[in-house]
């Protein structure tokens, strides 16, 4: 036996990941929330003011929402017993889908068990040539960058929300087929991609557009309808678009809404969505009625809107770093982890949970305080942030101060 070949030991490996994950001070760990109510949360025995969730219309605790979801368990039970082609198929997922596609003004839509999945399946279905091209922007959420990799296909990033670089991308590789693919809203910067110019890209191109409104769907424009609607596009400019339903909607799932034969092919051939149990019966009635309330109702988006407004202007007074925000999501850049990971726990004893957000979910240097509002805010919650968050920033900085002349 020759020892020189013997094989890398997992449990080795993973060890010392681990210790150099604890030497740079990047060990994750999860908080069990015991209680919600609305944006309160009970954490370790202490009620605390939540400012990290992606409810943004606080319907997750809606009572119609919740009602639906209780209702339809009663009659159809926990689960869907199997996957969409074979018998876990309700017709509340099909009412569910026709819903999406009419409020957000598409030919159909397709009912995923969550976005991650979804963003996976799109790219595994529709590239399937290892000489085909997907050009994404640098800060796209990870499920569309792994989607690349199962695909199989050429994966081209080019610098945020930057038209030209994904133009250049995209004539660089002329030889394979090629999807454009952007968020609307950016989840950690909660900036929008400038989608029109995109759009001409991907048209000049002869690119598939593919826009992954996570963020967007429920929040933005007028009606709801997310970035692409509100820049005045639609199916013809993007063929295909992602919307999630356990962020601004509060329930759980996605659906990609689209051309009738992109859609009839994921159906038939996306592996994420064939060989998986369907979403229960449950939980599309619950998304379904959160739907409803998202398309009827405009006061959460208006209320909402005056929180953003409320938020950056204490924030600019109080001169804290802003991003180019206007959704909301509002971040704050603190730049190193010890920083931010200070900020986040002294926010926490003053009764608010905001969360550290740090590399690598975000580029290096570039930690932050990922603070989202909510319409179930009040502006007094949000004006005490605020003010925690300065007070919180001298606190920090002071005890910097104290380190380095030590
Ligand atoms: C959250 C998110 C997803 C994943 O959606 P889930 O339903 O949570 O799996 C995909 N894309 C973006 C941009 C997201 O923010």
């Amino acid at each position: 036996m020759n020892l020189a070949m013997a094989r890398p030991d997992i449990h080795d490996r993973i060890h010392a990941q681990r210790k150099l994950r604890l030497a740079q001070g990047r060990i994750r760990t999860r908080r069990s929330i015991s209680r919600r109510d609305g944006v309160r949360l009970e954490l370790d025995g202490r009620w605390l003011t939540g400012f990290c969730s992606n409810d943004y219309l606080g319907l997750s605790q809606q009572f119609e929402v919740i009602a639906a979801l209780q209702d339809a368990a009663g009659r159809e039970g926990a689960g869907s017993t199997a996957s969409h082609l074979v018998c876990g198929h309700h017709s509340v997922h099909e009412q569910l889908e026709r819903e999406m596609a009419d409020w957000l003004g598409y030919p159909r839509a397709l009912l995923f068990d969550s976005g991650f999945m979804a963003n996976l399946a799109v790219q595994q279905a529709l590239l399937s040539e290892e000489t085909d091209i997907c050009v994404q922007d640098r800060l796209n959420h990870a499920s569309l960058l792994d989607a690349s990799r199962l695909a199989g296909c050429r994966l081209r990033r080019y610098p945020h929300l930057d038209s030209e670089g994904a133009m250049r991308q995209l004539k660089n590789t002329a030889d394979g087929a090629a999807m454009l693919v952007t968020d609307g809203v950016f989840s950690m910067d909660g900036d929008i991609a400038p989608l029109r110019s995109l759009s001409l890209v991907a048209r000049m191109q002869e690119a598939l557009f593919y826009v992954d409104d996570a963020h967007g769907i429920g929040v933005i424009g007028e009606h709801g309808r997310g970035c692409v609607a509100d820049a005045g596009l639609g199916v013809k400019e993007v063929p295909l678009q992602l919307a999630t339903l356990g962020k601004a909607l509060g329930s759980h799932g996605a659906v990609v809404v689209g051309e009738d034969a992109l859609i009839q092919h994921l159906a038939e051939t996306a592996r994420p969505y064939i060989y998986t149990t369907a979403l229960p019966a449950a939980q599309a009635a619950a998304s379904l009625a959160a739907v409803k309330l998202a398309r009827r109702d405009h006061w959460r988006r208006d209320k909402l809107t005056e929180l953003i407004a409320s938020f950056r202007e204490g924030a600019r007074r109080n001169g804290l770093e802003l991003m180019a925000s206007e959704t909301p999501i509002q971040p704050l850049l603190c730049g190193d982890e010890a920083t931010v990971m200070a900020l986040s726990a002294t926010l926490e004893q003053s009764g608010f949970l905001v969360s550290a957000i740090r590399p690598p979910t975000v580029p290096e240097g570039k930690a932050r305080l990922r603070v989202t509002l909510s319409a179930l805010h009040t502006l007094e919650q949000v004006k005490a942030l605020v003010d925690a968050i300065a007070k919180a920033r001298d606190v920090v900085l002071y005890q910097k101060s104290l380190n380095t002349v030590a």
